[in-house]
């Protein structure tokens, strides 16, 4: 659901400015400190509540991978939809694209639709394990 526009404050477009300038998936702190360092300052609360006003009006994807620590992405239109491999022992969260994989999902969301008679609106798919330098680490 999509609300009504809003200003974009001072302060909210240093938060988005944060958020277009990176492909990576940033917590409220890693805004916060990433401000800090550069001098700007706007209050932990002030993020959390703009992240969630981005959120409601599609600006930001939330991507909860379960560490109890909620990350956001920039929703840019040139940038395609897809997942997240998240690697257990670092942490970092890759991306990726599947063809065969969302067909899969489109006739999965026919299915549920048809059994229970429930409409998929949106998934998120979070692939969870380790990653490549990590294994290496591990070798040596
Ligand atoms: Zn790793
Ligand atoms: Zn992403
Ligand atoms: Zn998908």
């Amino acid at each position: 659901m999509r609300k009504k526009n809003f200003k974009i404050t001072k302060k909210r477009q240093h938060i988005l400015e944060v958020l277009k300038g990176t492909d990576e998936h940033l917590s409220a702190e890693d805004i916060y400190f990433i401000l800090k360092r550069k001098n700007i300052k706007v209050g932990l609360a002030t993020i959390y509540r703009t992240l969630d006003l981005f959120y409601q009006h599609g600006i930001v994807n939330k991507i909860n991978v379960g560490d109890g620590t909620v990350r956001y992405e920039y929703v840019d239109r040139k940038r395609v939809h897809h997942h997240h491999l998240i690697c257990i022992k670092c942490g970092k969260i890759m991306e990726y694209t599947d063809k065969k994989e969302e067909e899969f999902l489109k006739e999965l969301t026919k299915r549920i639709k048809d059994r229970y008679g429930f409409t998929v609106l949106s998934h998120e798919i979070y692939l969870y394990g380790i990653c490549n330098e990590c294994r290496e680490k591990e070798k040596s």
